[in-house]
């Protein structure tokens, strides 16, 4: 190993006290409420969520193929990987992770044990080392990053940190599969987070609506799996818009500070961020999470639910939010109707033409471009 790498490695792993801590505890029998599709991550410590991922993992899996020691390794070094932005950090891994492990406990038939393996793992890691800037914006400032992937650059750089993971020392939870197990669970996981790129989130959902719609969809058909994995995976990901409200609010403020982040880069650089990532926008942030919830959350849900009924309660919890984002957004246009009224007794209306102009600016397919995790790729293809 080079010295640099040796280093990198370091100081990118976890440290041993962590460690040492967490393996001198037992792994609990039970944690109350973990496999509910609302439970709140929010609220956990960083180091509680570490607990309760290993808890989950031994829970789905068990201790007989995997080494305790090196599933608590990993866990928290992909701890250690997410960058303390406001969004895409270790809390929105664990959640997406979170979300995946109440999908499986409640349709356990679903999928099979080593996709469960890669669904899991996929989504506890399939935002390592994101920096809080999506695909676009990685293309646009020719970051390193985008000159090695143009298409999916963030999803392929998290699937790499993935392996960079397992590869240290002490680190590989799979050390006890087969070599052919070893490669499919791989394979999978990579499969798994590419799917979190919404680019390929539309592509996939047309698919497998249109097999559902011509009833040729076959849950023997690998190709099929694989398109109901990439929708699951979606579906974590935007876990956020389906929980409660309170966690939606909080997350949505979050998610929102971080598209202000980008925009204000953006702005540093003499380029014009999009009214969603603009920090004087706010007043339009009900209004884009309507466009959101409606166009990509909910179509999300009802495909999975058609498919997996038990995911039932994601879809009604993200269809309450929307309702929510509805009864807002409708507050905050009659209250700026009525500036605007009482604006023209005094002015000219041609402020209001300007106006209602600007309205329109943000469509739905805008908001598909640059949606929640903001990740966007070349051309008209993005992601989550
Ligand atoms: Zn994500």
């Amino acid at each position: 190993m080079s010295v640099a790498l040796e280093m990198m490695s370091y100081h990118s792993s976890c440290g041993e006290d962590e460690l040492g801590l967490l393996s001198r505890e037992e792994v609990p029998n039970q944690l109350a409420g973990v496999d509910n599709y609302y439970f709140c991550p929010i609220f956990l410590e960083d180091m509680d969520k570490v607990r309760h991922a290993i808890y989950m993992f031994v829970d789905l899996f068990g201790l007989s193929r995997f080494e305790k020691d090196n599933l608590i390794r990993f866990t928290l070094t992909v701890k250690k990987n997410y960058r303390r932005v406001p969004y895409h950090n270790w809390t929105h891994g664990f959640s997406v992770a979170n979300s995946m492990y109440t999908i499986i406990k409640h349709a356990p038939k679903a999928f099979r044990p080593l996709e469960c393996l890669a669904l899991f793992i996929g989504s506890l890691c399939h935002d390592l080392d994101h920096r809080g800037k999506n695909n676009k914006f990685m293309l646009e400032t020719e970051s390193p990053l985008a000159a090695i992937y143009t298409t999916s650059t963030l999803e392929h750089h998290h699937f790499n940190q993935t392996v960079t993971i397992l590869q240290q020392e002490g680190h590989n939870i799979f050390g006890k599969l087969t070599s052919t197990e070893y490669k499919q669970v791989l394979g999978n996981i990579k499969h798994c987070i590419l799917a979190t790129d919404l680019a390929l989130f539309f592509p996939n959902k047309a698919r497998l609506i249109k097999l559902v719609e011509d009833k040729l969809f076959e849950w023997e058909n690998p190709d099929h799996r694989l398109l109901i994995e990439a929708i699951a995976m979606t579906a974590c990901d935007l876990c956020a818009s389906a929980k409660p409200w309170d966690v939606q609010v909080e997350t949505v403020k979050v998610i929102f500070e971080e598209f202000y982040e980008q925009g204000d880069a953006e702005k540093a650089v003499g380029k014009k961020p999009i009214p969603m990532m603009d920090r004087t926008r706010t007043d339009d942030q009900a209004e884009s999470q309507v466009g959101f919830l409606s166009g990509i959350c909910i179509p999300c849900y009802e495909l999975l639910h058609k498919l997996i009924p038990d995911t039932e309660p994601l879809l009604n919890g993200c269809k309450e939010n929307l309702q929510r984002w509805k009864q807002i957004a409708e507050d905050k246009k009659k209250e700026a109707s009525k500036i605007k009224e009482e604006d023209g007794e005094e002015t000219d209306t041609g402020i209001e033409e300007v106006n209602e102009e600007e309205e329109g600016e943000e469509t739905i397919e805008e908001i598909d471009d640059e949606c929640v995790d903001g990740k966007n790729d070349a051309g008209k293809e993005d992601d989550t």
